[in-house]
């Protein structure tokens, strides 16, 4: 149980010399909040296997607009009365205050050992997670990145990281045994790809690098230009072509893009490097940005994985919902939050949300 102004990483921090660990792992997690990781449903590098937040969240102590005080959910997982707990995560801050949360921990694995699997195609490299997926093998994390990713964060970290086009850092957990019959498993698929390069971690201190890059990822990127994150989600299976497809929106707009993301749950995070000096830059990385958001939609997939909507996103949300799929989303803000005053502005179109709150206060 925890207060949630509590940060992500000092929960494992709390609980790992019992060998317990908490699994929603955000690269935010050193700083970022239990609070802020309910509200968004964050997830992570390792979620693939764990699930995000909302699969580790059992309960909350939530403070409502009328100032009372309520226990949504409980202490074990699947605890009685109305299930409400899926409502409350993920929610954006727009439906009461959360300030304790009841999380799940669990029993820290044996050993984990990540691999480093290289290929000279991002496309290729879609194909194989989408083969790995297929096949039933379920590691804890499958992270892509592509040359541009790679090399940034090669320069930052040293991990050792492959010079290539695009990269996987697959990890798996257990004992000794089971490792190695994971990896023996994916490492077959994977050569099926041609892959240029497949390289087991040798030793702690090199797994550590390896995910030490990946995390400084959007730092990284940081150093070398101004950019903006994008979060959107799509079928696994769709990666290739949304790759492609990205490849060539960045060709139309004239602005480069890195990926790098969790691509054994479809979670992408294209980065649209943009120069924040230049009259018009940012105008055009945010049309692009809209176009690789549609194109995750029109794959079947979602505006957002981890990031939430917030106000980047909400003119975009007429895009994926019908009128009558966004009527019970507002329906369901008006019962918590009569008066539209919770992060008014975020999640719904700025019109949508002044007339709900006009209705609102006119209906009194
Ligand atoms: C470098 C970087 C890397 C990131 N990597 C990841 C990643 O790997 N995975 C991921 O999921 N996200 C990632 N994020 C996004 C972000 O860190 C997460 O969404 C995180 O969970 C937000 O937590 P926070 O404490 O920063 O919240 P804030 O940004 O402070 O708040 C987030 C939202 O929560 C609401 N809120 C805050 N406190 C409460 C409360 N007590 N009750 C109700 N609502 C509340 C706020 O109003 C706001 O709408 C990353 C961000 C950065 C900058």
């Amino acid at each position: 149980r925890v207060q949630t102004g509590r940060t992500n990483l000092s929960v494992t921090g709390a609980v790992e010399e019992d060998g317990f660990f908490y699994a929603p792992d955000p690269s935010s997690q050193l700083a970022c909040a239990i609070a802020g990781n309910i509200a968004m449903n964050s997830g992570g590098a390792h979620c693939l296997k764990y699930g995000v937040t909302t699969n580790n969240l059992m309960g909350v102590t939530m403070v409502l607009m009328t100032g009372e005080i309520v226990e949504i959910g409980g202490a074990h997982l699947d605890a009685g009365n109305l299930d409400l707990l899926g409502l409350i995560c993920g929610s954006e801050g727009q439906l009461g205050v959360v300030t304790e949360a009841t999380l799940r921990i669990l029993h820290k694995p044996e050993g984990a050992r990540p691999v480093l699997v290289g290929f000279d195609d991002n496309e290729v490299a879609g194909a194989c997670v989408s083969d790995i997926i297929k096949a039933g093998v379920l590691p804890v994390a499958i992270e892509f990145m592509d040359a541009l990713c790679i090399k940034t964060c090669e320069e930052f970290a040293q991990a050792g990281y492959p010079d290539c086009q695009a990269l996987l850092i697959i990890e798996v957990e257990g004992s000794e045994a089971e490792i190695d019959d994971q990896l023996a498993r994916i490492v077959k698929i994977a050569n099926q790809h041609n892959p240029v390069e497949v390289r087991e971690s040798k030793s702690a201190e090199e797994s550590a690098a390896i995910w030490l890059g990946r995390k400084s990822a959007f730092g990284a990127m940081g150093q070398i230009s101004d950019y903006m994150c994008l979060d959107g989600t799509i079928p696994v299976s769709e990666l290739p072509m949304v790759l492609r497809r990205i490849g060539e929106l960045s060709d139309q707009f004239g602005l480069p893009v890195g990926n790098v993301f969790h691509a054994g749950d479809g979670n992408m995070h294209p980065l649209i490097l943009f120069d924040a000096n230049k009259p018009g830059d940012l105008e055009l990385c945010e049309e692009m940005g809209a176009e690789i958001l549609k194109l995750c939609v029109d794959a079947g997939g979602c505006l957002t994985g981890e990031h939430g909507v917030g106000i980047e996103k909400r003119d975009l949300m007429t895009y994926q919902y019908a009128p009558a799929d966004l009527e019970a989303q507002l329906a369901v803000k008006d019962v918590f939050d009569p008066h539209w005053l919770l992060n008014a502005a975020k999640v719904f179109p700025l019109a949508v949300s002044h007339d709900r709150r006009a209705e609102q206060i006119a209906a009194e």
